[in-house]
């Protein structure tokens, strides 16, 4: 591998790292010689992606975090800077969705939302940058989505956490280059994870309509996310700062 993707000696927090997109971002990380702590609520899941990335021969850790409380985004910094002594990379991939038509959210839907996939990323940028000032320099790779770009009718909250996404990353790159961290976002088109099974159940016809709009002819895998994580995460993407890069099969360039 060219030295420019090389992660050896690198420390990465993934939030949402224990399924998903999140562990195909992690494994990727892993696979290119990174410690990773995935973080996420659920504690088997949590021990099972430890497994998976140690299977490896990586470096990885887990801790039990609710990242839309500010006092546990703090915590798994701390506890990445306990167990491996440094961290460069932040992967603030954690999300959900509910899926309703606008007039129907309440007020608490609305906010959990937004606090889990937009707050959240914040919270943990805020919390993980003293620890970049300190390693010289670091790596914030925030999860957007088509919901970025395009409208849905049943996405209404969610649309807004990802549209605001691209922007907090780019007020976020724009802030924090002179520390030599870059910002860049991913913005995934239709995968096959749990938020997509359950998106496949609720919305009538959405899988055939993804697969006819998506060039490349099928849904995506998370093992389409390690190429792209071990980029934004390595010196090879050290000019690249507050681009919000699509990998979605060519979903958002078909007219
Ligand atoms: P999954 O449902 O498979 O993964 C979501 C992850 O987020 C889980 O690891 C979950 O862990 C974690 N999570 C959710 N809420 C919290 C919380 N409050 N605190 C900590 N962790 C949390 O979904 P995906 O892999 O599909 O989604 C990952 C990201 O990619 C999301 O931001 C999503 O919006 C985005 N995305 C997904 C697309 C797709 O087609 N799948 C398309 C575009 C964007 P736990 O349950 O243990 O807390």
């Amino acid at each position: 591998m060219s030295k420019a993707f090389d992660l050896s000696g690198r420390v990465a927090v993934v939030t949402g790292g224990n399924g998903g997109i999140g562990l195909g971002m992690a494994t990727g990380l892993a696979q290119a010689g990174a410690a990773v702590l995935v973080a996420g609520r659920n504690a088997a899941k949590n021990a099972a992606a430890v497994k998976t990335l140690e299977a490896l021969g990586a470096k990885a850790a887990a801790a039990e975090a609710d990242v839309t409380v500010q006092a546990e985004c703090r915590a798994l910094m701390d506890a990445a800077l306990a167990r491996f002594g440094r961290l460069d990379v932040l992967v603030n991939n954690a999300g959900i969705n509910i899926r309703k038509q606008p007039q129907d959210y309440s007020l608490e839907e609305w906010k959990s939302v937004l606090d889990t996939n937009l707050t959240s990323a914040f919270l943990c940028s805020q919390a993980a940058y003293p620890a970049m000032l300190k390693a010289g320099g670091g790596k914030i790779i925030n999860i957007g989505s088509m919901l970025s770009i395009f409208g849905a009718a049943f996405a209404g909250p969610y649309g807004a956490s990802k549209g605001g996404m691209v922007q907090l990353t780019k007020s976020l790159a724009c802030a924090w280059a002179k520390d030599n961290i870059q910002v860049n976002a991913v913005l995934p088109g239709w995968i096959d994870t749990e938020l997509t099974r359950a998106a496949r159940k609720e919305v009538s016809g959405l899988h055939e309509r993804v697969l006819a709009r998506t060039p490349a002819g099928r849904w995506g895998d998370p093992a389409d996310f390690g190429g792209i994580a071990v980029f934004l995460a390595s010196s090879a993407s050290d000019f690249l700062n507050g681009s919000a890069i699509p990998v979605d099969g060519g979903y958002s360039s078909l007219a």
